[in-house]
């Protein structure tokens, strides 16, 4: 690292922020190391927010590690204050409260909050991003109230398992035709419709709320009216970057980084859920915890100097009642390969590039295909379709070429 770093700043203390201050020191980073961030609490991750914590039973926050881990790195932590302008000229982060944190390097890992449903009654809509919106479902849930759920995605699909499983009333309102549109392919959306509904979810298909009346009706866009008490919206996120707004690294996506997590201004990173990186498929934003993890330790080593590509297919889990989804790489295009029976309670869809390379992969109670497919993508592995499809032929044999 160049010598006059001696002073790194981090904006946003969630999953990304964290693992990226740990790498730094991990990566033998001695100067100064603030990690800044809004919430109260130290780091933690998000995933327990829509499973254990709605789920029955004592219910404890865990942080993302012993808060102790802060203190043996020297990472300062400065929590309950937003920083609310970068001050690129002078090196500084402006905080709400009057303060700011000079640096030398500023890595933005502010992540993304909930798209808010327009025209919504405020005292029943809830949202699903921090620990205290996940308490305050709970309570809902243990109050006995029934419960809509706006937005057939992965809050909203997590959330009506959870929500039905404690036996409330929950019905999804999806404006679209099917359930996650944007990451698996029809077939997983007919088994999630399928499964969901077989436990007692009802889903309502092409359609949103025109009104909410005091008694706790709604009215949607075809004229249904339902009963619910609470309304969950899960519609998507918005990026935190309102603090650079006025320096041009940001897209319409978040703040735009290149395969090092390094903006358009030279002492500027960005990390997490925030990033719009590069990818196959053009820019994006990777909202997993994965990309929280490892692309941010990957960004912190090149905030060190070392200026790798930052390259991992993109992965994702979901825990949906009974069911354990999970998606890998691109599983949306291409030739896709079916393994099991899609009306069976468990099979994997294999996605194939014209070669017959493997691009990606969504499982469906499959761990053991994913474990597999992740291992081929690594390789670059040419299959054998008609075996793949072929479930009396074992998995590792559907390998035509490995490592190409
Ligand atoms: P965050 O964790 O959101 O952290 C950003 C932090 O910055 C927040 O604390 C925020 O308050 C703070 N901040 C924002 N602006 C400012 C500011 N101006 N000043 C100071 N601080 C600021 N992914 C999966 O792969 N599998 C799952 O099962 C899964 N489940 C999830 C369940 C829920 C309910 C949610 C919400 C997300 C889930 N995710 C899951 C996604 C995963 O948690 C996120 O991708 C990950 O948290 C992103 O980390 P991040 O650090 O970029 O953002
Ligand atoms: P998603 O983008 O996954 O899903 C939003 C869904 O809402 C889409 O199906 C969208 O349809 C639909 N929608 C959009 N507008 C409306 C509307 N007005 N009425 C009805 N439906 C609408 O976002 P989520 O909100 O589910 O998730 C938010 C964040 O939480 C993400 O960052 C996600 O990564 C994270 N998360 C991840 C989990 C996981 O990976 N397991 C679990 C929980 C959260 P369309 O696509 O047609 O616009």
């Amino acid at each position: 690292m160049q010598q006059n770093v001696e002073r790194i700043v981090i904006a946003g203390a969630g999953q990304a922020g964290a693992s990226a201050a740990i790498e730094l020191r991990r990566a033998g980073f001695q100067g100064g190391l603030v990690l800044v961030g809004d919430e109260v609490h130290a780091p933690y991750e998000r995933p327990q927010l829509s499973k254990e914590m709605l789920k029955p039973g004592e219910v404890t926050l865990r942080a993302m590690r012993e808060e102790d881990v802060y203190e043996t790195f020297s990472i300062q932590l400065a929590l309950g204050t937003k920083a609310t302008h970068v001050d690129a000229e002078r090196r500084r982060l402006v905080m709400e409260d009057g303060t700011h944190h000079d640096y030398d390097r500023l890595l933005l890992a502010t992540g993304v909050r909930p798209r808010s449903l327009p025209d919504a009654d405020a005292r029943r809509v809830r949202y699903l991003r921090t620990v205290e919106d996940a308490l305050q479902l709970r309570e809902d849930i243990e109050q006995g109230h029934s419960i809509a759920v706006v937005g057939g995605g992965v809050i909203g699909l997590e959330v009506a398992a959870a929500v039905n499983a404690r036996g409330n009333p929950v019905v999804v309102i999806e404006a679209g035709q099917r359930l996650m549109m944007r990451s698996v392919d029809e077939r997983i959306a007919r088994y999630l419709d399928r499964t969901h509904r077989g436990r007692g979810v009802d889903i309502r298909y092409g359609t949103q709320i025109t009104s909410w009346d005091a008694s706790g009706m709604l009215t949607l866009s075809d004229g249904s009216r339902i009963q619910a008490d609470r309304v969950l919206v899960g519609i998507g996120v918005v990026p935190n970057t309102e603090l650079v707004a006025h320096l041009d690294i940001t897209d319409e996506l978040g703040v735009r980084v290149d395969a090092c997590g390094r903006t358009a201004l030279r002492d500027i990173y960005a990390t997490g859920d925030v990033a719009s990186q590069p990818g196959a498929g053009g820019f994006a934003r990777v909202e997993t915890w994965a990309n929280a993890q490892d692309h941010a330790a990957a960004v912190a080593r090149s905030l060190m100097g070392d200026a790798s590509p930052y390259q991992s297919p993109t992965w994702f889990w979901s825990d949906q009642g009974m069911t354990n989804l999970q998606v890998l790489g691109n599983a949306m295009q291409g030739t896709p390969v079916l393994r099991g029976d899609e009306h069976g309670d468990r099979f994997s869809i294999f996605w194939l590039d014209t070669a017959d390379r493997l691009t990606g992969c969504s499982a469906v109670n499959s761990p053991k295909d994913m474990a597999m497919a992740r291992r081929w993508i690594r390789q670059s592995a040419v299959l054998e379709p008609r075996l793949l499809a072929d479930l009396s032929h074992p998995l590792r044999d559907c390998l035509a070429l490995a490592g190409a």
